[in-house]
């Protein structure tokens, strides 16, 4: 072949999760749409706020195409990081100010850029806490790194400290955290968070070296019952924040999100310079003017979160009560399910006779469990007890 072999596995091959998607679509043809019940993908179910679409038609027809479709600088609009700024500074208490955010086309390239902008030697390595998305490994490797896996607390899904601290070495560049979590549904503590910081910047000091959080937050606003999510930022200096509008304002198909850079990270003008950097030779640069635009009209808005809220219930209540065992989620829309029995790939293939689609988290560092995405219309939820049932009675023969 003439092309990278590593290129050609990842194109070539799909991931675990779109196949069983792409498997769902199959069976619908053939069962009806109504008898499958597909929990796979984390593609929001809820409507954008309607300040999205009002401002979209608004900018259409106020402003002329070439100001509203042009690019804009590489590292976004001004008046777009400015807004941002204002927004987290108002809500969290934060002094961020327009140059501390590079514009991105969501958390994925906001990931990408973090991890191509520090690596600086093929020994560096990032630490990714399990459960994780499987996607940190492709962006970690093809930017020239490797990641490091930290097992699951599965107690309480916060962070198996023990493990972590044996994790980090001289060559540890950064640790991948991501709360609201997909797939555990946990939001990692205060509490958490003030450990996590100090046990980096005490092998800081040990290695004289700089270890960088990298916050990743598309689900950041996906809360319920009150809990609060810690801004990373205020706890620890070296943090690199990835967020996205993916999920709260639910536009994953139009690829907006941001890296913010804070002042007081390590050599940070330095570092933003490598962020827009690794930007520019990825192509992630002038994120979509559009959206830009549409954000500073939608600054803090969500999408009906308690939606989500109410799925989270119903699925919770509904298995627990025929007997699986059932992590609560705090926020996200992913439910973590102890499958029943070790092999958790098993375990689904199981689950497809029933033609119930739910993913097995050996692809996100935690074996023997199972996550189902509950971003789907309720109705589906409902009418999938019964399939939920006769697994669990398979399984109790
Ligand atoms: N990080 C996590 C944990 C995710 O779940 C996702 C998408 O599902 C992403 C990053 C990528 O999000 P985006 O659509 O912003 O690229």
């Amino acid at each position: 072949m003439v092309v990278s072999d590593k290129m050609y596995e990842l194109g070539s091959k799909r991931s675990a999760i779109r196949e069983l998607f792409e498997y769902g679509k199959q069976r619908a043809a053939v069962v009806g749409p109504e008898n499958v019940y597909d929990f796979s993908l984390g593609n929001p179910s809820i409507p954008a706020p309607e300040c999205v679409n009002e401002t979209i038609r608004r900018l259409t027809l106020e402003l002329d195409s070439v100001s509203l479709h042009g690019y804009t600088s590489a590292q976004g609009d001004a008046a777009t990081r400015e807004a941002i700024a204002d927004y987290l500074n108002r809500t969290y208490g934060t002094s961020f100010h327009g140059d501390n955010f590079y514009m991105t086309m969501g958390a994925a390239a906001s990931l990408s850029i973090c991890f191509r902008a520090l690596t600086s030697s093929r020994e560096d390595e990032f630490i990714a806490i399990a459960p994780f998305f499987p996607e940190y490994r492709v962006f970690v490797e093809a930017n020239g790194a490797k990641l490091v896996v930290v097992p699951a607390d599965t107690e309480n899904f916060q962070i198996n400290f023990e493990a972590l601290e044996k994790a980090i070495s001289i060559h540890t560049k950064g640790i991948i955290i991501n709360s609201p979590n997909n797939p555990s549904g946990a939001v990692y503590s205060a509490d958490t968070i003030v450990r996590l910081a100090q046990l980096l910047s005490k092998k800081q000091e040990e290695y004289g070296t700089q270890i960088f959080l990298i916050a990743d937050e598309p689900y950041r606003e996906i809360v319920y019952d009150g809990v609060e999510v810690p801004y990373v930022t205020k706890y620890y200096d070296n943090t690199l924040v990835c967020y996205s509008y993916s999920k709260s304002l639910s536009l994953p198909g139009e690829r907006i999100g941001y890296v913010l850079v804070p002042d007081e990270a390590y050599e940070n003008k330095q570092l933003y310079a490598a962020v827009a950097g690794a930007g520019r030779a990825l192509g992630y640069v002038c994120a979509s003017s559009l959206f830009q635009k549409v954000l500073l009209d939608c600054m803090g808005e969500t999408g009906d979160v308690d939606a989500y809220r109410k799925n989270r219930d119903l699925l919770y209540e509904g298995l627990t009560k025929i007997g699986y065992e059932c992590f609560k989620p705090q926020g996200a829309f992913y439910m973590f399910v102890k499958a029943l029995e070790e092999d958790a790939d098993a375990f689904c293939e199981r689950a497809k006779e029933e033609d119930l689609l739910v993913v097995s988290a050996n692809g996100f560092g935690c074996p023997g469990y199972v996550r189902i995405s509950y971003c789907v219309d309720g109705d589906m939820i409902q009418r999938s007890f019964g399939a939920f049932e006769r697994l669990y009675a398979k399984y109790r023969k």
